[in-house]
Order: C-alpha cells, then structure tokens, then sequence
C-alpha cells in the first residue's frame, strides 16, 4: 500500500505486481505521469544492487484505483517491494497493515520524499499501522500521534527488517519539536526610534491578527516595522506546526525538517502570479500558502500586478486557495495576515515637506487606484508613517528597551482573552464573521454611540463598520476589559487612514 497526496489532501493507493513467463520487461499501468514510468529503471538499479533478484520475467504493476492521476518518486519503494513479492523473496504478511512510501536511489538508498505528513495522515485515516517511509522524513511524519513510524535508509535494510532479520526501531512516537529561538538580528519594537503610533498599531495588529498598510514616504522605517511583526507574533501551536511543516514539504521547500517558526514570507513585486498564488503544470502552492499562519509581507503594495492583487481576496476571505490546472485542482490553505506597506505617490514624495514631488496629478492617482476598493476592504488597518525629525531621534536614543517586552505582555493578555472567548488558540477577532461581531462583542451604549455618529460623519460601509467593531474589540482585550468602551472605538477609528490623499 502507498498514498497519493492530492494538494492538502491524500488518499491511499494500491500497488500490485504480477509476473509472467515472457521476454523480461516492465510495464507500470494506472495514470502514472512520466516520473513514475522512470521507477522502472531506479527500481531494477536498486533491487539488483541491494543483491535481490529482479526476475527475469514479463513485470506489470498496476496503480490502484487507476483513475486518480499519479505523480511522484515515492512509489519506487512500493513498486520495488510488489515486485520482491510477485517474485516470493516477500510474503504478503510481511508487508501487511504496512504503508510504504520512498525514492530510491539506484543504489537502493531511500531519499526524501514530498508530501511526508499527507502520507502519514492517510494511512493514519485508512487504519493502517505501519508506515515506512525515508528515514529523513520520519521525524515530520511522526507528527501525526497513534501511527507506527519506520524510517528506512535502504531497500536493503528494510527487507532484513520485514524478513525479522535486521529490526529498525521505530521513529519516536512524538518527535522532539526544537523550537528556534528567533535569530538575535531579529527586529524588535526598541529597534525602531520615534513611529509610537506605528508601533502601537502592530502591537494591535499582532494580538488580534489584522491585515495592515503602512503608507508614507520612503525612508521612514516602514519594512523595518513589518519585520518587527515575527517577535511579537504567539508562537506556533503542536496542530500549527504540522500544518505549516506540511505545506513547506509539499512546496519541495525542505526535505525532512521541521517547521517551528511563524513563517514571513516577502515575495517581490517581479514574482509571477503562479509563485504568489500557486499553481502550475503541477499545482504547487505558491506564496500564500507558504506564508500560511505566518505573515505575507508585500513592500510598496501598489507595485504587484492588478491580477496577483485581486488573486489575494479569496484567501484573505476564506483562508484557503483552490487552484485548479489541467493536471488536477488542488486546494492549500493560505490563512496568512497580509502586511502591506506603500508610498504616497510612484516617486515617494507627495505630500512630503522637505522634498518635491516629480509626479504629475494623473500618475499619482493612478497609482493609488492599483489598490481596489474591495482589497482595501480586507486590510483592516491603516497607518500613516512619517519621516520623524532628527530631534525625535535623539530624544528616543536615550529609552530603555521596554516597549517590546511591554507590547509582548499586553499581546499575551489579549490573547488569553481571545482564547477564552473563542475556546481555540488558532482564532482570532480579524476572524470573527461579521454577522457575529455583536454575540462576541457588546458595545457598552456610549460606544455604540459614537460609533453611529463615526459610521455617519465618515460615511463608512458597512464592512468597515463591522471592522472597526473588531479591531476596537482587540483594543479591549490588550486593556484586558470586558466590554468595548468608548475610548478603545475612539482608537479603532485612527487606524482608517486611506492612503488616498487627493
Ligand atoms: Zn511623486
């Protein structure tokens, strides 16, 4: 038995051989694509130098069910042990309530394989016990509990083991998960002088996981900001880490690894659609996926092409991604908090007091128009940086390094809140559906109040409305208060600042 991984998903397969009297030959029948039909010749490679028999026979393997297509060097191991079996050097017992998964090498090593932690959940799933797969990747699946994992490094080695020669011990049930400290040149609030609302606005946006744009001219600090995101983000849960691991091996990003750090992804603006969100001859997730859980981070916004933009609002909306290519539709998951940031004009200087602007009214309003009402929508805030005089930074010069570790204790208290509310600790108040922001969250009258007069003096929709609800909700639980008061509406309210200026 093997699996087929299909996008996030997998389902099992069966491998059969049969051989017969005949001019020797091997024939690989079930929709297998061409890396498949190369098995053959790495299978014959690696059986007859392990010093196995390859029978001199008429071969066919069949890959079962035969409609599902199948892609992948995973099935060398299969198809090379239906084949020891087709000729009695295994018995079917021996290879029974076992999922087998692996490349070999024409020296009968086994190399790492895509798609580990799907193999692993399948077989999980199906009732299987056993699954041996490429010792590199044996740590990533024995992230999934209650499943016997086998790391193998050669077909040799393993047919010792199945024939009780040679026993491998098991992979551990729980793999140690080392979590990576963040690197000492990682980015902290205290790094960045002056931009107090700025900082308070990521303090915000971390705790409650909203979208943001920096907007201002060049100069003043806004990537740095975004950076700063990754050391206030929570850290990754157990169920987490499997998921971000699992994307990352299916991208064919890491072999056995894994993943224990909130991603931050920053593809450039020149990166094509299918890299951002996905696809290909084989659908392979792109950006969005592999900044799942994490951060997609997209300096000067206005910049990416219109259709790798509108791309954006289905997995913002919904978490996920479906691709669909001739060879098979594929669904990832691409639950990401999107960090934007843009200048005010194409060369950076409109508005600015120090320097002039060179772009005429036209150019500057059709760059600012690249960004769609309905993806505006989606960002929930909106912060204003500017260039802080050199005053300013002298004075910041001499602050002690606090306001990360004040910034990180408010998060945790927020965080506390939300999982309470929420009885989950991967859901956040960005999350919260709109129809539902009422049930989660009560305004006390006077907020409600000023909310209306806010939502009829600023003429908002009625999505902003709802989130500014939201986002006055995480202000509320970073102040560790119950209710949403009249002050954290008021702060909600500052965080609209459209980058259109004329
Ligand atoms: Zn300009």
């Amino acid at each position: 038995m093997s699996v087929a991984p299909i996008g996030f998903e997998a389902s099992i397969i069966e491998v059969e051989a049969d051989s017969k009297k005949g001019l020797p030959s091997i024939q690989i029948v079930g929709l297998g694509n061409k890396a498949i039909d190369e098995a053959k010749e790495r299978v014959r490679s690696a059986i007859t130098n392990s010093l196995l028999e390859f029978p001199t026979k008429k071969i066919v393997i069949n890959l079962a069910p035969a409609e599902l297509p199948k892609d992948g060097t995973h099935y060398d191991l299969p198809i090379a042990l239906s084949i020891l079996a087709a000729s009695s050097q295994l018995r079917p017992e021996e290879t029974a309530q076992s999922v087998f998964a692996g490349e070999l090498g024409l020296d009968g090593s086994l190399r790492s394989i895509k798609g580990a932690i799907n193999i692993a959940e399948a077989a999980k799933q199906a009732g299987y016990s056993r699954l041996y797969l490429p010792k590199v990747n044996s740590a990533q699946a024995g992230l999934i509990s209650d499943l016997e994992i086998i790391g193998v490094t050669s077909l040799k080695q393993l047919y010792l083991h199945l024939k009780q020669e040679m026993i491998i011990k098991p992979a551990q049930d729980t793999p140690t998960v080392t979590r990576v400290a963040p690197s000492s040149d990682s980015v902290t609030l205290d790094h960045i002088r002056g931009q107090e609302q700025a900082k308070r606005a990521l303090t915000i946006a971390s705790a409650g996981r909203h979208n943001i744009l920096f907007h201002g001219p060049p100069g003043t600090g806004k990537t740095m900001l975004a950076k700063a995101l990754l050391g206030l983000l929570p850290e990754l849960t157990a169920e987490e880490i499997i998921d971000v691991t699992k994307v990352h091996n299916l991208s064919g990003e890491i072999d056995g690894q894994i993943i224990t750090e909130r991603p931050f992804r920053a593809p450039h603006h020149t990166a094509s659609r299918i890299a951002i969100i996905g696809g290909g001859d084989k659908p392979k997730p792109g950006e969005v996926s592999l900044a799942h859980l994490g951060v997609l981070f997209l300096d000067e916004l206005p910049e990416y092409p219109r259709s790798v933009l509108e791309s954006l609002r289905q997995p913002i909306e919904d978490g996920y991604i479906n691709i669909s290519r001739s060879s098979g539709r594929a669904k990832y998951p691409a639950n990401f908090m999107l960090v934007g940031t843009m200048n005010p004009c194409p060369c950076g200087y409109y508005g600015d007091p120090d320097r002039e602007c060179s772009c005429s009214p036209s150019r500057i309003l059709a760059y600012q128009k690249r960004l769609s009402g309905p993806l505006l929508d989606r960002i929930d805030m909106m912060v204003s940086v500017q260039r802080i005089p050199n005053k300013q930074l002298i004075i910041a010069n001499t602050s002690n390094n606090t306001q990360q570790a004040y910034a990180k204790k408010v998060i945790q208290t927020a965080l506390t809140k939300q999982r309470n509310r929420y009885s989950s600790s991967s859901y956040y108040n960005s999350m919260v559906a709109s129809k539902d922001t009422t049930r989660y969250t009560p305004l006390l009258t006077e907020s409600q109040a000023l909310l209306d007069a806010a939502t009829e003096k600023l003429n908002l929709s009625a999505r902003s409305y709802f989130k500014i609800i939201k986002l006055a909700r995480t202000i509320a639980d970073l102040d560790d208060a119950e209710s949403i008061e009249p002050s954290h509406v008021a702060e909600a309210l500052q965080y609209r600042n459209e980058p259109y200026s004329i």
